[in-house]
């Protein structure tokens, strides 16, 4: 039997990447449905290869024109409108897997609905965990979910752990967790030479081919913040437990140190459709089109610490976790308007972080409960930020 395969965010650079593991595979894999915000033609080429059964164009200007090109061509595909067909895309009973990777807030509801549903469910969205981690792990533990992570320190830790791995990282002998960071394309500069780095400097990553708002996160740190709180939620571990080093040639995905002075990692090249065809795959391996390693063509790995001073949103992701319940969802909120704000010229990149440490603290703490608590936090947040982009620009 095929996996049914619903790739969410199929326009974007994770979504093509899986798209690309994908077609390698056809005896495996059957894409069952697509969606996007609204890229139209991108989507119309990928209908015309992957025949699926179900496009979802959120956009509904986007929908409707899409809409009347498949019907002057006479293909066989259903084309919805709205945020809300994508949740019921997930639960759709024909459907095994989910590929979760629209960018940012918008991908909440439809990762969760698929934990809920206890789909196998391939998690690129890291904002999903960030936002909602305690929501989250208790529906993937309620409907016995298969969750598997993309991103790829979560999941070359993943890869690291020992297999029956659930928490109670003591039990299992383990020290503690290491995340690689690249340094993003500003390693090495001061606050000085951030004051006037621009959106295209910002995202034009060394390493990572990827879409605009995680390279900018990227750049600022708040990339391995973000990265810190998820592998907090997805391996349940404590924060006194998760280390982050800077490793410029990312070519060791992450690491997992245990009590008996063992160090695991897993290596390769920098391309996210390693991690893709792992969970695509496993328990088992299949081929991603990504090369061997050439360890003699690398020839050294360097690391370093994390520069907090010049790059302080990676300590504001740290408080926000040790700040516990909403503070994650507002740290996440605030970056994306901030980084929004950014990619539009209106404010600078230091003030990313300044409109993040002002939203944190502006905004109580109050506990997530559910899905509609976590969407009201984010949207309180999302006004406070937008004030204070105002006030700076
Ligand atoms: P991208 O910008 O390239 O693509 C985003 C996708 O989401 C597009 O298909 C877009 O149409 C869709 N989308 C955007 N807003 C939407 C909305 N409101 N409703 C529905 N769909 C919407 O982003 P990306 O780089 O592919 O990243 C996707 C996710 O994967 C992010 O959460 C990112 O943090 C994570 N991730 C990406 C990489 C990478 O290498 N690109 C690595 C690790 C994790
Ligand atoms: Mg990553």
């Amino acid at each position: 039997m095929r996996q049914r395969l619903v790739v969410l965010g199929s326009t974007g650079s994770i979504g093509q990447s899986t798209l690309d593991v994908v077609s390698r595979h056809p005896d495996r894999y059957e894409v069952y449905a697509l969606a996007a915000l609204r890229q139209i033609d991108l989507l119309e080429s990928q209908i015309d290869r992957f025949k699926p059964c179900v496009v979802v164009v959120v956009d509904p200007a986007a929908a409707h024109e899409l809409s009347s090109r498949i019907a002057e061509r006479g293909l066989d595909v259903e084309i919805k409108s709205g945020a809300e067909a994508l949740v019921d895309l997930v639960k759709d009973a024909q459907v095994d897997t989910v590929m979760a990777a629209i960018v940012g807030a918008a991908g909440l509801p439809s990762a969760l609905a698929a934990a809920e549903a206890g789909k196998r469910v391939l998690l690129a969205n890291k904002e999903a965990l960030v936002m909602a981690g305690p929501v989250f792990m208790n529906a993937v533990r309620q409907s016995g979910a298969v969750l598997l992570p993309i991103d790829s320190e979560h999941n070359a830790i993943f890869q690291s752990l020992p297999e029956q791995y659930q928490a109670n990282p003591e039990e299992r002998g383990i020290c503690h967790i290491v995340l690689t960071a690249s340094g993003g394309p500003f390693r090495g500069y001061t606050r000085e030479q951030l004051e006037h780095v621009t959106p295209e400097q910002a995202v034009s990553h060394p390493k990572w081919s990827m879409g605009p708002k995680i390279s900018v996160d990227s750049a600022s740190l708040m990339n391995k913040g973000l990265e810190v709180i998820e592998a907090h939620f997805l391996f349940a571990l404590p924060l006194a437990q998760i280390k982050v080093v800077v490793h410029p040639q990312s070519t060791i995905h992450s690491l997992v140190q245990y009590v008996d002075g063992s160090v695991l990692a897993e290596l390769g090249e920098p391309d996210m459709r390693t991690p893709i065809a792992h969970a695509l795959a496993w328990p088992e391996r299949i081929q991603s089109g990504v090369g061997m390693l050439d360890l003699v063509a690398c020839g050294r790995f360097d690391f370093a610490e994390p520069d907090l001073e010049a790059f302080p949103c990676l300590s504001l992701a740290y408080e926000a976790l040790a700040l516990g319940d909403s503070a994650p969802a507002v740290l996440n909120a605030a970056n994306e308007v901030a980084v929004a704000a950014f990619l539009d010229r209106k404010i600078g990149f230091l003030d990313i972080p300044e409109v993040i440490r002002q939203t944190l603290a502006e905004i109580p703490v109050k506990p997530l409960i559910d899905l509609d608590g976590v969407l009201a936090i984010d949207q309180e947040a999302r006004i406070c930020a937008r004030r204070l982009v105002e006030s700076r620009s």
